[in-house]
């Protein structure tokens, strides 16, 4: 007991210093216009983002994007404090000719990249670097229950470099569970014919548990998901649904789409990992990219 120095209150110390700073994470939505997008961003972040300015009020007429926007919350649960930026781009891929409708968000992810590294570069610089890094995109793929577009394929292989992609399929409800099994199965086997490498990425490091983690992950993708901002009564208690041909869809129920395994990825298993592979990944390679021109 004499040699206790209590050097284990470093665990606290960084706690403690964690939760007055607060966590930042970053996510942008791409994908065709009506597809659900921000639909699914207010079913994931659910009450929280319901804000004073009544943006969310049901029944009105589609949203539409026109220029990339980003959204700030300040989400508390439990004394832990998560700011949030959505940025929601407009539908790409909606016009007839499709060349290069993806060039604003890959300028627009790159753009916070150097943003970060302009002040990382600044002589007296801040100790707290505001970071507005995408941390992760979510894909939005139309239930088409075919196969992905050729401009998917384009879109996707040019974000995998620059970001975490998660592709999702999007109103999921339109298919059956077993069209909706062949279309995820259809998108994984396109994705690896087209040497497309998406999140999550597995390092040497990686204990036996991430390594299953990732597979478990893997096999899910793309995650079929509904999303909804209205209750409806299921067995007298009101739970996120929507109504459609079939019935009442339980955004909530895992038997009725994969929304909660999202959730959960999102926010509760891998929410710190994408924040720190988007550093020491895609920055990382973006950094050295710019530091090693600036010396030419
Ligand atoms: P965005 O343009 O991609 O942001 O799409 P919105 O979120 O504005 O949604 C467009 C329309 O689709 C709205 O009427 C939504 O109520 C509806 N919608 C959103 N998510 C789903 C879903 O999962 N299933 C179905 N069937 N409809 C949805
Ligand atoms: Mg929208």
């Amino acid at each position: 007991a004499q040699s206790y120095v209590g050097f284990d209150s470093i665990t606290q110390q960084i706690e403690h210093k964690l939760l007055k700073r607060g966590f930042q994470f970053n996510v942008i939505v791409v994908g065709p216009t009506g597809l659900g997008k921000s639909t699914l961003i207010n079913t994931i972040f659910a009450s929280h983002l319901i804000d004073s300015k009544g943006r969310f009020v049901a029944d009105e007429p589609v949203r539409q994007t026109t220029e990339i926007q980003a959204a700030s919350h300040v989400i508390v649960e439990n004394g832990v404090k998560l700011r949030l930026n959505i940025v929601d781009t407009p539908g790409y891929g909606d016009q007839i000719n499709n060349e290069g409708c993806w060039d604003p968000i890959i300028k627009y992810i790159k753009d916070q990249h150097s943003a970060y590294l302009r002040k990382e570069l600044t002589a007296m610089r801040d100790r707290y670097i505001q970071d507005t890094r995408i941390h992760c995109c979510l894909f939005f793929i139309s239930p088409t229950g075919h196969s992905l577009r050729p401009i998917d394929v384009i879109v996707m292989k040019k974000l995998s470099e620059v970001v975490n992609v998660v592709p999702v399929v999007a109103k999921s409800d339109s298919l059956t569970p077993d069209e909706r099994e062949k279309f995820k199965a259809k998108i994984r086997d396109e994705l690896a014919y087209h040497n497309i490498r998406l999140y999550p990425f597995d390092t040497d490091e990686d204990e036996e548990e991430e390594v299953q983690l990732n597979e478990s992950i893997r096999q899910i993708i793309p995650f079929a998901v509904v999303g909804s901002e209205n209750g409806v009564i299921i067995d007298g208690k009101s739970v996120r649904g929507r109504k459609n041909r079939w019935g009442v869809v339980n955004v909530e129920d895992p038997n009725h789409c994969e929304f909660v395994h999202l959730r959960n990825f999102l926010t509760r298993t891998h929410l710190q990992d994408l924040i720190e592979t988007t550093a020491q990944i895609h920055y990382e390679a973006f950094r050295s990219k710019q530091l090693l021109a600036l010396k030419e």
